[in-house]
């Protein structure tokens, strides 16, 4: 069978928790909460058996999250201009990404993904046809616009944005969504938007989504997961906001791959959404950054800034020869706790001296690998 991408055979993340399993390590690689699923979300999706949604919902979703949907995101802190039309329910971001890829790719288009990025887009644009074009994000994160522009040209079909970006927590400001929106007015060129990360921003951070822009919703698919948003990774459940047209279009696509999402987890996300407190939500996490970098602060990393956004900490370890890939195992099977080497998230495997760690733990699970990390340091 003929190889249809280049991304690892295993992704980095696989790789890392398979390696965090045998060496007993505190898994702080993958992102994924180890600590509980609110009570309540857990009792709604038993319920949702019992009430008997057990059947094939809907293809666009499961009508009552929709509507709920509906009303969340009119009323975001930043609140969005949205119809019924704009939403579709998915199994997962990730698929959302390749599938939004599935409906607007021909083959030999080209799509602008900024790095680093996270890795399952390159996969999922080479295997639908396209040809990724590299641009690299500045030091902090923040996107060079003059290198985005020039990437453009005539075969550019699609830009791919991940705000709050995965492993930096960099959020969009209005003012990148601009000169996005610029470089790219009256090209077509779509906005494929990795959002899943939207409502975990700190510090006062706010998110605006790709959809929230008057020119680029029109031609956005902007991207969001339970997973992150519940802290139910396992799920598998998210969704897509993009215009009553190119919703047409991903169904036509979505229809005759997975046609509909799990019945069950529908109805309990549905209601989970009527009682789910989006600011303490965001406390929690951020409560979660604040004691991760406090229980690092011994040790010999170092970090630029706090994740402005998300579930991850990007560190550097000081005086080492070791590149990134090679202190993640030594770190892992040594010191007994396991974090993902940036050079993943670049297609050349740049090697970077950079870690991401996840601080969606348990305070335990902080503690024990910063109690690791004493001894071994
Ligand atoms: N995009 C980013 C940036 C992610 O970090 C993740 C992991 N949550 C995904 C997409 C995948 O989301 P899902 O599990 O809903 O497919
Ligand atoms: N999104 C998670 C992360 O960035 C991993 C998801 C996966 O394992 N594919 O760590």
């Amino acid at each position: 069978i003929k190889r249809k991408h280049s991304g690892q055979d295993m992704s980095i993340f696989s790789e890392m928790s398979a390696l965090a399993a045998k060496h007993r390590a505190v898994n702080l690689s993958q992102g994924f909460p180890d600590y509980e699923t609110d009570p309540r979300l857990r009792k709604l999706l038993g319920e949702a058996s019992d009430l008997h949604y057990n059947q094939y919902p809907p293809m666009g979703g499961l009508p009552v999250l929709r509507e709920n949907l509906l009303t969340f995101n009119r009323q975001r802190e930043i609140p969005l201009q949205l119809e019924l039309e704009n939403i579709m329910i998915t199994p997962g971001a990730s698929y959302a990404i390749f599938m939004a890829l599935a409906t607007v790719l021909e083959p030999g288009d080209e799509v602008i993904v900024l790095e680093p990025s996270y890795d399952s887009y390159v996969p999922s644009i080479e295997t639908n046809g396209g040809v990724p074009v590299y641009v690299s994000l500045k030091d902090d994160f923040t996107v060079d616009f003059e290198a985005l522009k020039n990437a453009v040209n005539a075969k550019t079909k699609a830009i791919m944005v991940n705000s709050p970006h995965n492993p930096s927590g960099y959020v969009w400001t209005q003012s990148d969504w601009n000169q996005l929106a610029e470089i790219t007015t009256r090209t077509g060129i779509f906005v494929i938007s990795d959002e899943v990360y939207d409502i975990l921003t700190y510090d006062g951070n706010p998110f605006y989504s790709a959809f929230h822009h008057p020119d680029l919703c029109e031609r956005c698919f902007s991207i969001f997961s339970f997973g992150k948003m519940f802290h139910v990774t396992g799920w598998k459940v998210g969704y897509v906001l993009a215009s009553a047209e190119l919703l047409a279009a991903f169904g036509r696509v979505h229809q005759y791959a997975a046609f509909c999402v799990n019945a069950p987890a529908q109805y309990a996300l549905a209601k989970y959404l009527e009682v789910f407190d989006v600011k303490e939500n965001r406390r929690m996490m951020q409560h979660k950054r604040d004691f991760f970098t406090e229980s690092f602060a011994g040790l010999p990393f170092s970090f630029d800034q706090k994740a402005g956004a998300g579930y991850f900490q990007l560190l550097k370890l000081e005086d080492t020869d070791l590149n990134d890939r090679e202190l993640a195992f030594w770190l892992t099977e040594k010191a007994g706790v396991a974090a993902v080497p940036l050079s993943a998230f670049y297609r050349d495997r740049q090697k970077t001296g950079l870690l991401r760690f996840c601080f969606a733990k348990k305070k335990e699970t902080i503690e024990r690998a910063a109690l690791n990390l004493k001894k071994f340091f």
